[in-house]
């Protein structure tokens, strides 16, 4: 059991908490991006995010609060809602935007890095406006990804995974069982609450090592935190920018040809978005 602190950040107006990639962890299974944004009002500011490429690895986005317009380079134009999942797989290249469309937003942007057989795949994108929920003693459980409870989440994975959010909107008290295959990431979003006895609040990450049978989690009032696990990774990919990569030397390939347009981006843009894309800066020495 290891408690990370986030790293905290203000994006427009939006804060936004790291917990991963973090000083002492990279990942939780495949789970190797966690943003925690908002809750915040704008001010009429409004997020905007210009087109942008990624690479081996699919965005997840939970959506709280609000709405974003999301636009890519397969043509998708999609208005993301509380309680919907936008799941864009990057695979070999794509790009996309984001733009608010509400003054108000929370949310969850998670990445998961793709294994060495499918990080080349054809790049994809799914919406899932509804996902299998569950009430269980008090809390309310979405299933995000992966299996829980005997549920099974729409959402694709190319490794094992899971992903679950849970609301109480009073006190309660549950026992929920785990994979013991898998490491465990426990962040809250909204209140407080105690996992194992370990009080959580937002800005934390609940580290939890592979071999556990299952979870104490107790709140005193109205909180929500997501459950996040999956098989550790031997080696954890390389983060830099908006690429996952396994070298240094791919890094700098992937972000050469998403200036250059040429090589996995060639042709690639998004349509419909007003205004530049973001041109990827000068790789700095990664640390491999
Ligand atoms: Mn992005």
């Amino acid at each position: 059991m290891e408690l990370l602190e986030s790293h905290l950040s203000d994006v427009g107006g939006l804060p936004i908490r790291r917990a991963l990639p973090n000083r002492g962890r990279r990942s939780v299974g495949a789970w190797v991006f966690l943003d925690h944004a908002g809750p915040a009002s704008l001010s009429g500011r409004g997020m905007n995010v210009a087109p942008h490429p990624h690479t081996g690895l699919a965005t997840f986005s939970w959506m709280i609060e609000g709405e974003i317009l999301h636009r890519d380079s397969l043509g998708s134009e999609q208005v993301l809602r509380p309680g919907q999942v936008n799941l864009m797989t990057a695979g070999r290249g794509i790009a996309h935007s984001e733009e608010s469309l509400s003054d108000r937003l929370h949310l969850a942007q998670l990445w998961i890095a793709l294994p060495d057989a499918e990080r080349f795949c054809a790049p994809a994108f799914e919406h899932h406006p509804v996902l299998p929920r569950l009430e269980r003693e008090g809390f309310s459980i979405t299933l995000l990804a992966g299996e829980l409870l005997g549920e099974t989440s729409p959402v694709t994975t190319w490794s094992p995974l899971m992903g679950a959010d849970l609301l109480c909107t009073a006190a309660a008290r549950t026992a929920l069982p785990l994979e013991p295959g898998f490491e465990h990431g426990l962040m809250v979003l909204e209140g407080e609450l105690r996992v194992n006895g370990e009080l959580l609040t937002p800005g934390r990450l609940l580290y939890l090592e592979p071999g556990l049978q299952g979870l104490q989690i107790e709140a005193d009032a109205a909180a929500r935190v997501l459950l996040l696990g999956g098989a550790p990774w031997a080696k954890p990919p390389l983060l830099w920018w908006n690429f996952v990569g396994r070298t240094r030397e791919e890094i700098e390939q992937f972000a050469a040809e998403w200036n250059a347009l040429t090589g996995f981006f060639d042709g690639v843009q998004v349509t419909g978005y007003k205004g530049e894309r973001l041109m990827a800066p000068p790789v700095p020495r990664i640390k491999e």
